[in-house]
């Protein structure tokens, strides 16, 4: 059966490590965290940036190139290296 679920656990790291990422420049408190990260929670979630989409970055950007499993995995592996600094 094929995994179309992204796994995310809601731990808030990928919005405490926005420093390298140009187009939430704006958002960074500057240590990195974003200014609309409210205890694990954006509070911006329904108007957030484009690239905090998961499924509009694989839509508009990714399609292509993955398929949505593999997308998924590729983004679950980059929360992974989060969670194990
Ligand atoms: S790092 Fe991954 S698991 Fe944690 S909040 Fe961000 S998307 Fe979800
Ligand atoms: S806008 Fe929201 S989802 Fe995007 S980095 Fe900031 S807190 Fe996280």
């Amino acid at each position: 059966m094929t995994d179309t679920i992204f796994h995310c656990t809601q731990c808030g790291l990928c919005c405490r490590h926005i420093d390298r990422v140009p187009q939430l420049a704006e958002f960074d408190l500057g240590n990195g965290t974003c200014r609309h990260l409210k205890g694990n929670l954006c509070d911006i979630y329904d108007h957030r940036p484009e690239i905090c989409q998961v499924d509009h970055m694989y839509e508009v950007y990714f399609k292509d190139k993955y398929t949505k499993e593999e997308f998924y995995k590729l983004n679950e592996e980059v929360c992974h290296l989060l969670q194990q600094k």
